[in-house]
């Protein structure tokens, strides 16, 4: 299978079965993420332990596949994290995603393609600047949660 096949598929099923999809019980954050554009509409929610530590990442909302994929992805990549971590990890996506132009990668992996394991399905992503928002959408939500308390429990 070729990577990008590959890379397709988990983006596909997970827009087909969204993981942590529903209201968060217990959350303690919530943002919200728009994009008019594509017609994306994402609310994210976290539980955030007494340590600051991400106990339940969730989200609800309706989008294209490339949002739901992301936003599902992300619930299970932040669990667990701080929220340094949480903001470090969304960074380094965004960057990844917004990504160089093609002909500058096109010799090797995208860089952090191991640090991110299938978050890096949306390597890809980049060649289409307008798909860029929708991959984005729901981890921007998830940054605005972490950077705007990460002071709270430092
Ligand atoms: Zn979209």
């Amino acid at each position: 299978m070729e990577l990008e096949e590959l890379y397709q598929s988990i983006i596909l099923e997970h827009s087909r079965r969204p993981r942590n999809k529903g209201p968060l019980e217990g959350a303690t954050h919530t943002a919200v993420g728009n994009n008019p554009a594509c017609g994306d509409e994402i609310a994210v929610q976290v539980r955030l332990g007494p340590t600051g530590i991400v106990e339940a990442a969730q989200f609800t909302g309706q989008g294209c596949a490339i949002s739901q994929a992301a936003a599902s992805l992300f619930t299970i990549k932040l669990k667990g994290k701080t929220q340094e971590e949480a903001c470090k990890l969304i960074r380094q996506f965004i960057e990844m995603v917004k990504g160089l132009p093609e002909e500058e990668d096109r010799s090797g992996k995208p860089s952090g393609e191991m640090l991110f394991g299938d978050l890096a399905a949306f390597a890809g992503v980049r060649k289409f600047p307008q798909r860029v928002k929708c991959a984005t959408l729901a981890p921007n939500a998830f940054y605005e949660i972490f950077a705007g308390h990460r002071s709270e429990n430092a």
